[in-house]
């Protein structure tokens, strides 16, 4: 028997689905070709309260929670447009998470309402720095008091989807690294109103980048930008371990759009091969050589969704930061190693056709080619906190 839970998430995946399937092959193929973000796409998600699944009911939101979440992703990656397009979905619901959970109640009632029914996109998430790269206590964007102000100054890079949103979260240095008690104290997040701050206070520059394209990934040069004290989230100085706690949250989405994908691309390829023969009679399907790395890619995969769905269940019953960091972690590793591997040997089976854009797989390779790689943390330091943090083993770098 069906619980409420997965009522709910049923019904989701189906409302999202419908939307999702108004976007096929050609609309993604243009989009790609263009360099053009998918507008209309994340439009027509908003104005369907798509970002306002995981907002609690009293702000306007439908009150769902990471398994929801989670679906809505599902949904979207297991399409054409694949991470690609989950991914401007995806650091929408892991903002609203922190929002709900560490905004101050008046600012969550001035935004979310707006939010949740599509009216402001909030979909910036920005910590990269120039110089600090995967070491984020090296940050060194500024936000100096001054009275119901904070006054922030600096640069971030390779922040996604500047351009589409209204608004987003800043980490800043409020005590300078030298002068903090732990290289992890003085980080604190901001909830930033970007149409305030583009033009005015915030240069934006878009980074050339070939590998996805229509992303909108840009350096933001930050002077003298004010943000009016209560946009603080959390305690101020202690954005650095919300950061850690938030990034379970963010990894274990990421993982579920990875395993979507991956299966996705592994559907695509079987009934390819079904289809092909190159040696009458046989099509390729036939051959081992083809079945076996998707079936060892499937089952990696359903590896990943197992992980995924053991760090969902630990975030959400608020067990112990340290089991959620375990699963997501392992999750994102796996998923999206799984992931890559799948969208890899289903553009093989498709020969050449898997090359061509207009067969959408080699779309999903290059959103895993970031997703297993560098997007949000990368496979090396999911090994040194396996490492190091689960087995026991001495640090390798760093003081
Ligand atoms: C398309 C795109 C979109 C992005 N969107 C956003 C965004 O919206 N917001 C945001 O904040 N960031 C975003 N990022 C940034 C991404 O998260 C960063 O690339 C990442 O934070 C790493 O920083 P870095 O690129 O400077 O790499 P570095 O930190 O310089 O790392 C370089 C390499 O060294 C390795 N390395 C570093 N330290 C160690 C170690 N101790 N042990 C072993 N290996 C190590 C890394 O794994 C990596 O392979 C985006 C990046 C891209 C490419």
């Amino acid at each position: 028997m069906l619980t409420r839970r997965s009522e709910a998430v049923e019904l989701i995946r189906r409302s999202v689905r419908v939307i999702v399937d108004r976007y096929g092959s050609r609309y993604w193929f243009e989009k790609d070709e263009r360099r053009e973000y998918p507008v209309e796409f994340v439009e027509d998600l908003a104005s369907n309260g798509v970002f306002g699944v995981n907002i609690p009911e009293e702000y306007g939101g439908a009150g769902y929670g990471l398994f929801e979440a989670a679906a809505v992703l599902e949904e979207i990656a297991a399409s054409p447009g694949g991470m690609a397009a989950s991914n401007s979905v995806h650091a929408a619901l892991f903002n609203n998470h922190i929002l709900v959970k560490y905004g101050r109640s008046e600012v969550k009632e001035r935004y979310l309402p707006d939010i949740a029914k599509g009216r402001l996109k909030f979909q910036v998430y920005a910590v990269t720095e120039p110089h600090a790269g995967f070491n984020t206590v090296r940050i060194s964007t500024f936000a100096r008091r001054e009275g119901d102000y904070y006054v922030i100054t600096g640069t971030k890079t390779f922040i996604s989807r500047v351009k589409y949103s209204n608004l987003g979260i800043l980490a800043a240095r409020t005590t300078p690294l030298e002068k903090a008690p732990r290289k992890t104290f003085g980080i604190t997040l901001f909830l930033v109103d970007l149409d305030k701050a583009k033009g005015k206070y915030i240069r934006v520059e878009e980074v050339p980048n070939n590998l996805r394209r229509f992303v909108d990934t840009n350096t933001l040069y930050i002077e003298e930008l004010p943000v009016p004290e209560d946009h603080v989230l959390g305690e101020v100085d202690k954005g650095f371990y919300i950061l850690m706690e938030e990034s379970n949250v963010e990894r274990a989405l990421m993982a579920s759009q990875c395993v979507a994908s991956g299966r996705w691309v592994i559907r695509k390829a079987v009934e390819y091969a079904k289809q092909r023969v190159v040696f009458p009679p046989d099509p390729i399907a036939k051959y081992q050589g083809i079945q076996f790395p998707l079936a060892d890619a499937w089952m990696r995969l359903e590896a990943g969704d197992l992980l995924k769905q053991r760090a969902l269940e630990a975030i959400e019953r608020g067990e112990d930061r340290r089991v959620a960091g375990y699963y997501a972690n392992i999750a994102k590793y796996i998923a999206c190693e799984a992931c890559y591997q799948a969208a890899r040997m289903a553009m093989w089976t498709m020969g050449g056709y898997g090359y061509s854009a207009e067969m959408d797989v080699e779309r999903h390779w290059r959103a895993a080619e970031l997703s297993a790689g560098v997007g949000q943390i990368s496979p090396h330091m999911i090994l040194n906190y396996v490492a190091t943090q689960v087995l026991g083993m001495p640090r390798s770098y760093g003081e």
